[in-house]
């Protein structure tokens, strides 16, 4: 579950980690007395204005028909209010949003930390996360904060560290030296970066996050060093331990499908594809997902309906898939075990039936447990499907129906 970065940085600031301060509005109005406040506690005069979506590029993106940036800077209360004005209720369309972009109900009206001073401000980069192969969650850093990760890795990979974490002792004292070091900072920086990754790492761990990305980190004029933006993602199966955490999900960022189908239990991710499928069992639904692809079609989503899928599952799964406007065939691909195939079958056939005119083709695969049942209802529902035996047949029959 991602979280908005005001969110991020409220958790972060929690276990000690230095931030940007801020305060959220979703009104211009809201949004000066926001600054105001601001100003009595960090004596900043001038501000960045944050538009709040679950997607980063903010600093780039712009609001869709206009030259107004998802980040800006204030340099009064009258700009605070233009800019905020500018970006509240509109979408904001950046690299990571796509074309659609998003709509921001929420800005961050943040305090002004680019300031001159005695030394030049510098960007970092750092992200906590699991290295799965490892098996150790990884601190990941670069001298090149501000900018798009992926690039710094591209073309100057060398400027990328890492810095493994043994599960057995945790994070050393050592090790956060070490980042410090190896980010070029001395003095009074060095130690404020040894402590920023402490707690930095403390807050991962604690909050069961699957991963932190903090770009830019931002070493100050003056020597502090400070969570500029915060990108954090919980672990979705670690929420239950977090109830604070789990208050924090925003909805209306999630894709309404997916909220839907996790109402019903139901493992749906979409993707972009025009075959939509319904599986039993994770594993066979990567394998459907493989046929699709090897028959010339292109999966519009994920679904597991579980290992206990009874009919009104199943009708549920069905009715989630025909959302999607780009499904024009429909795999189901049910291996009979605890479930019987038969009442699979009377599933799909009663919600075919509800449902009213379908106009795409639907081809059943319904093996194990009563699996000749559940063809002869399939076949004497009248309805227009295909039903195929191996997992062969099914491929064919979406190549058949595609063309
Ligand atoms: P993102 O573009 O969505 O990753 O949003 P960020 O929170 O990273 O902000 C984008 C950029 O805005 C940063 O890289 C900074 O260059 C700039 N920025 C953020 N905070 C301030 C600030 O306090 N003052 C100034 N002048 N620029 C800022
Ligand atoms: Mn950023």
């Amino acid at each position: 579950m991602n979280i908005h970065e005001y969110q991020g940085k409220t958790v972060l600031k929690g276990f000690g980690v230095a931030i940007q301060e801020g305060i959220v509005a979703d009104t211009p109005e809201k949004a000066v007395e926001a600054a105001k406040e601001l100003q009595k506690q960090t004596g900043t005069g001038w501000w960045v204005i944050k538009a709040q979506i679950h997607a980063g590029g903010r600093g780039k993106g712009k609001i869709k028909g206009t030259e107004q940036r998802g980040v800006a800077l204030a340099k009064s209360l009258e700009d605070v209010k233009t800019i905020s004005a500018n970006i509240l209720g509109n979408v904001l369309v950046t690299a990571q949003t796509g074309e659609k972009g998003r709509k921001v109900n929420k800005v961050l009206i943040a305090q002004d930390v680019y300031y001159p001073g005695e030394t030049p401000t510098k960007e970092f980069y750092m992200s906590v996360l699991l290295d799965r192969a490892k098996g150790r969650n990884t601190i990941i850093y670069s001298t090149e904060g501000g900018m798009d990760i992926e690039t710094v890795a591209h073309n100057t990979p060398h400027l990328i560290f890492k810095e493994e974490i043994d599960p057995k002792v945790g994070l050393r004292d050592f090790q956060c030296r070490k980042v410090a070091f190896n980010l070029g900072l001395s003095g009074e920086a060095f130690k404020q970066m040894t402590k920023f990754v402490a707690s930095l790492y403390k807050a991962y761990e604690a909050t069961d996050s699957s991963m932190f990305e903090i770009n830019p980190v931002l070493k100050t004029s003056d020597n502090k060093i400070i969570a500029v933006d915060s990108k954090v993602s919980l672990d979705g199966n670690g929420l239950f331990r977090h109830p604070d955490l789990l208050a924090l999900r925003d909805i209306g960022e999630e894709d309404p499908t997916e909220v839907e189908a996790g109402e019903y239990d139901l493992n749906y991710v979409k993707l972009d594809g025009n075959v939509g499928c319904m599986v039993n069992g994770a594993g066979l639904a990567m394998a459907t997902m493989d046929i699709i692809k090897l028959s010339g079609g292109d999966p519009a989503n994920f679904l597991d309906v579980g290992g206990t899928a009874n009919a009104a599952r199943v009708e549920q799964a069905f009715r989630i898939i025909l959302k999607d406007p780009n499904v024009k065939a429909i795999l189901v691909n049910i291996f009979g075990g605890i479930v019987r195939c038969d009442r699979v079958a009377q599933g799909i056939v009663d919600a075919y039936k509800n449902m009213g005119s379908i106009n795409v083709p639907i081809i059943i695969r319904l093996q194990g447990t009563n699996a000749v049942e559940a063809k002869k209802i399939v076949d004497e529902s009248g309805l227009k499907v295909y039903s195929a035996i191996t997992l062969q047949e099914a491929a064919d029959l979406v190549t058949k129906v595609l063309s």
